[in-house]
């Protein structure tokens, strides 16, 4: 017997496929807007520590000039070697953090590029700020030195470092300028990436649920299609499309737990052996899904019918009484007889192949089970069989016949052709 067709596999594979590349995109999706949500957040810890290292080292310069002056008045007084060693340092460190403040420095983490605004401070005309910063150090530098030449120098640097702070010409004056420049350009700065880290926060979010919508909610669709594909499978005959035994016996029982009345048939080609015997099992396979065929022809779409053997076949009938569904099982009977089966197809030359059925029937109450009824139909084909093929018996009619009161009507022995 040929093998039953699977065709569900490579469905099966493309599916999987499908949901593997959905899964992947998605993750893909949502981790790259991860990533980049961390980046920028990165971005903004990175921009909030630089500002504060730059306003930092600049607020200081302001202080230094003060302690500059400070300390160059001490010296004056003192000469000593601490207080000149004191007053070197700081001239040191003014110097330095200068240099790092318009050049940048790795060291002190100060950033290489100046902002426009703080650009303007200590290259524009107005404040000139750089100039008047190493004026001011070469000024200190002096005042380091002992004699006229240091005194001078002091008297000098007091006057530069001791402006007022509200006096636009002074150089206390641009050292705040700088500082506030800074701290604008970093609070302007941080605005921008904390602006940048909720786009991205509202992108992520749209993501996920653009997400959800475009892929992951076609994707449980595709399950559900999927699942109840595989439940189909299960319940359906390969090779003739219609219900196997599983589908028919659980079709089967729940039709007749809804339905007040109905019938159950068993079918069974006759002499099918023969079939495959003469032509051979592609051509027998022909005439099953033939008989299965012309059955569904017959039978309403209401009732369940399923392949329940090799070329056995059942039928439950909703809503019948036996004289109804014994007239349906005589009609099908009576198609299948006159309807040869066509295996030019398999066999590669005109043939056909006469068929003929059995058929028992016996039918339900409320509250019947399938399992039973199915016995006392199988139990009629059996007589069926016995007085010689081709006919259909109720389970009733074969009860008679076991005893002997009952002899069939409806018997047309005939052989199928050359079967
Ligand atoms: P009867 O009239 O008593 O039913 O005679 P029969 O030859 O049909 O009886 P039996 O049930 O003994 O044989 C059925 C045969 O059907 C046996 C098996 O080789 C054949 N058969 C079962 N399933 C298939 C199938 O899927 N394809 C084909 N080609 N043959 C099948
Ligand atoms: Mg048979
Ligand atoms: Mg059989």
């Amino acid at each position: 017997m040929a093998p039953p067709a699977n065709n569900s596999r490579p469905r099966l594979t493309a599916a999987m496929n499908y949901l593997t590349v959905s899964v992947v995109v998605v993750l893909g999706v949502i981790g790259a807007i991860a990533a980049t949500a961390h980046v920028i957040t990165g971005s903004v810890i990175d921009a909030q520590r630089d500002s504060a290292t730059v306003v930092n080292v600049s607020g200081r310069q302001r202080m230094l000039s003060q302690r500059i002056a400070l300390l160059a008045g001490r010296y004056d007084g003192s000469h000593s070697d601490s207080d000149r060693q004191r007053l070197s340092a700081a001239i040191d460190l003014f110097e330095t953090s200068h240099t790092g403040l318009v050049e940048g420095s790795s060291d002190m983490a100060l950033p290489e590029t100046l902002p426009p605004s703080v650009q303007d401070i200590y290259f524009g005309q107005r404040l000139d700020l750089d100039r008047r910063t190493k004026a001011f150090i070469a000024v200190a530098r002096r005042s380091t030195l002992d004699g006229g030449e240091g005194e001078t120098a002091f008297h000098e640097l007091r006057t530069i470092a001791m402006g007022e702070v509200a006096d636009e010409q002074s150089f206390l004056y641009a050292l705040n300028a700088a500082v506030d420049a800074f701290a604008d350009h970093h609070a302007e700065q941080i605005l921008t990436l904390r602006k940048s880290q909720s786009t991205a926060m509202i992108v992520f979010v749209c993501a996920l649920v653009i997400g959800t919508l475009v892929i992951v909610r076609p994707m449980l669709r595709r399950v559900t299609a999927m699942a109840d594909n595989l439940d189909e499978l299960a319940v359906t005959d390969p090779m003739t499309s219609a219900l196997n035994r599983r589908g028919f016996m659980l079709r089967g029982a729940e039709l007749i737990e809804s339905a007040p009345r109905c019938a159950v048939l068993v079918i069974d080609i006759d002499h099918f052996k023969r079939v495959n015997d003469v032509f051979g099992h592609a051509a027998g396979d022909t005439c099953i899904r033939h008989v299965a065929s012309l059955a569904k022809e017959v039978f309403r779409a209401s009732d369940v019918f399923g392949r329940i053997g090799g070329e056995e076949f059942g039928a439950v009938l909703a809503d019948v009484s036996l004289d109804t569904a014994l007239l349906v099982a005589e009609r099908l009977s009576e198609v299948v007889r006159s309807t040869p089966c066509d295996v030019a197809s398999v066999l590669r030359r005109a043939e056909t192949v006469d068929v003929t059925i059995s058929v028992g029937v016996a039918v339900c109450d409320i509250g019947s089970r399938l399992e039973l009824i199915m016995q006392q139909a199988d139990s009629a084909l059996y007589q069926a069989k016995r007085a010689g093929r081709d006919r259909v018996l109720s389970f009733e009619q074969s009860q008679s016949l076991v005893l002997g009161e009952f002899s069939p009507t409806s018997t047309r022995v005939r052989s199928s052709g050359q079967a």
